[in-house]
């Protein structure tokens, strides 16, 4: 049986980004990832400019303005000083396993499965089915079997246009009339392609094709039918404010989304987690450390959240406009701290104070009675 200092479970987003942070340093690590290495799922993770990580450089494409529309109704979101990014997980990847290749200190088994893990002597046993390993921390990142409502469902196609365009709206949410929280999200992502995508925040189950039609539908009416697909994706991300908060002094613990790095009610958790490693790294270092969703910031925001998403679920055309509102009625810089999570409490406190008051007070009247979302 080998001896590690940490096991890390998952080469996803969370997994790998802590990985890094570990290369060279003098503890030694392995990843166990189920899949196999020719097997990862592409993603573009987009987020705003507003944290320090180590992966800026792999940034595609950077928009200092993104527009909302809702009901004939447009606001736009200055990102001048907060850039709105994104990350293909494809460089991402790349670039990470690069790294841990060339170093002494960090393995990855891909295609390998856990069997079990047991505790012994502050210490954890993991079989797996290529053996054993022993580690004293476990960080954990394969997604929890808990049931979960609402989520954001999204489908994108990543096109180019035959003929140049003379305009493009960047959007980050055009609403649309349906009777249901449904938007179009339209990026330009660099290399003369767009991504187009049809998002929902449902309890329902979405037909994938029906999606990718709207999504043909909306550029043909805006832009045309002269563009080829490049790629395609398709998402599904948990939206809950039901998390599992890790221990302060479990070596065993949670990351990525079933740790809580998912802000509720907008899906975003690339910054997150980042925020997350460099915690962690602490921790391992023996320094003061923060567990994010244990401050009182965070359960502000995740009552906040669990009263968003009540109101999304019950009433999604009014929370299509409590959305547009906030975007509407408050500083840029002020929606991106919120966004980011990473508001003041006066932050907080005024984007409250500008909500439509009576569904908002309501609903978080209602919050107290009932199960968090
Ligand atoms: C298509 C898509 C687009 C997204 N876009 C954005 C975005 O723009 N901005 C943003 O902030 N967030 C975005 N997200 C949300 C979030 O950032 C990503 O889902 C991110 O990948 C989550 O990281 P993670 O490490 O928690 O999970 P993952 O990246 O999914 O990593 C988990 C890893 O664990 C592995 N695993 C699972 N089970 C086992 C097992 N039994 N044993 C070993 N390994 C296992 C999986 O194969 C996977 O590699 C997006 C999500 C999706 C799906």
């Amino acid at each position: 049986m080998k001896d590690y200092d940490i096991v890390i479970v998952g080469a996803g987003c969370s997994g790998l980004s802590l990985a890094y942070r570990l290369i060279n340093s003098s503890y030694s690590v392995c990843l166990i990832e189920n899949k196999p290495v020719t097997n990862r799922i592409r993603k573009t993770w987009s987020y705003w400019d507003a944290y320090e990580h180590p992966f800026k450089h792999l940034n595609k494409y950077t928009n200092k303005k993104l527009s909302i529309h809702n009901n004939k109704s447009t606001s736009i979101l200055d990102c001048s000083e907060q850039n709105y990014c994104s990350i293909d997980s494809y460089d991402f990847d790349k670039y990470v396993l690069n790294n841990i290749d060339e170093c002494a200190n960090v393995e990855i088994m891909f295609d390998t499965e856990i069997k079990e893990i047991i505790t012994t002597h502050e210490r954890y046993d993991i079989n797996l089915n290529k053996g054993s390993i022993n580690a004293k921390y476990i960080f954990d990142s394969r997604p929890n079997s808990q049931a979960i409502e609402m989520k954001q469902i999204f489908k994108g196609l990543f096109i180019r246009f035959d003929k140049e365009i003379k305009k493009f709206n960047t959007q980050l949410m055009d609403f649309t009339e349906k009777n249901e929280f449904h938007f179009f999200y339209c990026l330009p992502m660099g290399d003369d392609t767009y991504l187009f995508e049809s998002t929902y925040y449902t309890a329902l189950r979405k037909d994938k094709n029906e999606m990718t039609d709207e999504v043909h539908e909306y550029i043909k009416k805006r832009y045309g039918d002269e563009y080829s697909i490049m790629r395609e994706e398709y998402g599904e991300i948990p939206l809950t404010t039901n998390i599992k908060i890790n221990k302060k002094n479990s070596n065993y613990l949670n990351i990525g989304i079933p740790s809580g790095s998912t802000r509720a009610s907008t899906g975003y958790t690339f910054l997150n987690i980042q925020k997350q490693a460099d915690e962690y790294i602490k921790k391992l270092d023996g320094n003061n450390y923060i567990e994010f969703p244990s401050t009182f910031k965070s359960r502000v925001l995740r009552k906040m959240d669990n009263v968003l998403l009540q109101i999304i679920k019950d009433h999604p055309n009014a929370s299509k406009n409590i959305l547009y509102r906030m975007f509407e009625s408050n500083d840029s810089k002020r929606v991106i701290r919120f966004l980011s999570d990473n508001p003041t409490l006066l932050d907080i406190l005024i984007i409250v104070w500008n909500m439509p008051k009576l569904i908002f007070i309501k609903y978080a009247i209602k919050s107290f009675t009932t199960r968090s979302i």
